[in-house]
């Protein structure tokens, strides 16, 4: 990195705020306020999110209750950056949902970006529907100026959630959906390896298996 030339002002470094929690917790909607609190302030914003989520629109970040905001969407986190980088001068806050679905070089970036001043609002799932941390979220959280863990309304007792329970037998870590597909729950109604329909949603390992 070069050394600063006598009399240069210090760039001010930016913030990252991560936003997380299990699906239905209200983390788009998190996101799409400050941002939107953000450009009311005249910042500038560009808001990424990737291509996987089809669910309601393909250039707006959009949370279960219908709020919208205007988004870019990239495939991954190369196009991302070749987007991002050319106008990176002339944003000041960076919004990105659905963030478990891009890889580790979003926290080098996340990282950069601050060092430039930018102000960084990173939403994304903290666990898989096997309740495991959801790369690269663990990093981004560790890396926060601030983190935001939302909970959802457990779809089963009404407790508080921070799962997300699959529902059927894909083993997809990327498929996106809501409502019928995945489900809030809370800890004590979580069923990781198999839902309470008796569909397969995961092969038990072989060793638990063969206990039964
Ligand atoms: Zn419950």
């Amino acid at each position: 990195m070069a050394t600063m030339a006598a009399g240069q002002c210090a760039i001010h470094p930016g913030r990252i705020e991560v936003i997380t929690g299990p699906m239905f917790s209200g983390k788009s909607e998190e996101l799409i306020r400050r941002l939107k609190r953000a450009q009311i302030a005249k910042r500038r914003v560009a808001c990424f999110k990737p291509d996987l989520d089809v669910r309601y629109h393909r250039t707006a970040i959009a949370s279960h209750s219908a709020q919208t905001l205007d988004a870019l969407t990239v495939a991954n986190m190369e196009e991302l950056k070749s987007v991002l980088m050319p106008m990176v001068d002339a944003v000041e806050v960076v919004g990105i949902d659905e963030a478990q679905f891009f890889d580790a070089t979003l926290i080098s970036l996340s990282n950069e970006l601050v060092q430039l001043g930018k102000r960084i609002i990173i939403a994304g799932l903290d666990t898989t529907f096997t309740g495991e941390p959801f790369a690269p979220m663990p990093e981004l959280l560790a890396i926060a100026d601030e983190v935001v863990k939302l909970s959802a309304v457990c779809m089963q007792c009404g407790a508080p959630a921070v799962h997300t329970q699959r529902l059927g037998s894909s083993q997809s870590l990327v498929l996106v959906g809501a409502a019928g597909v995945y489900e809030a729950r809370c800890r004590a109604c979580f069923r990781p390896w198999a839902d309470e329909h008796g569909s397969e949603q995961m092969e038990l390992p072989v060793a638990a298996a063969d206990r039964c």
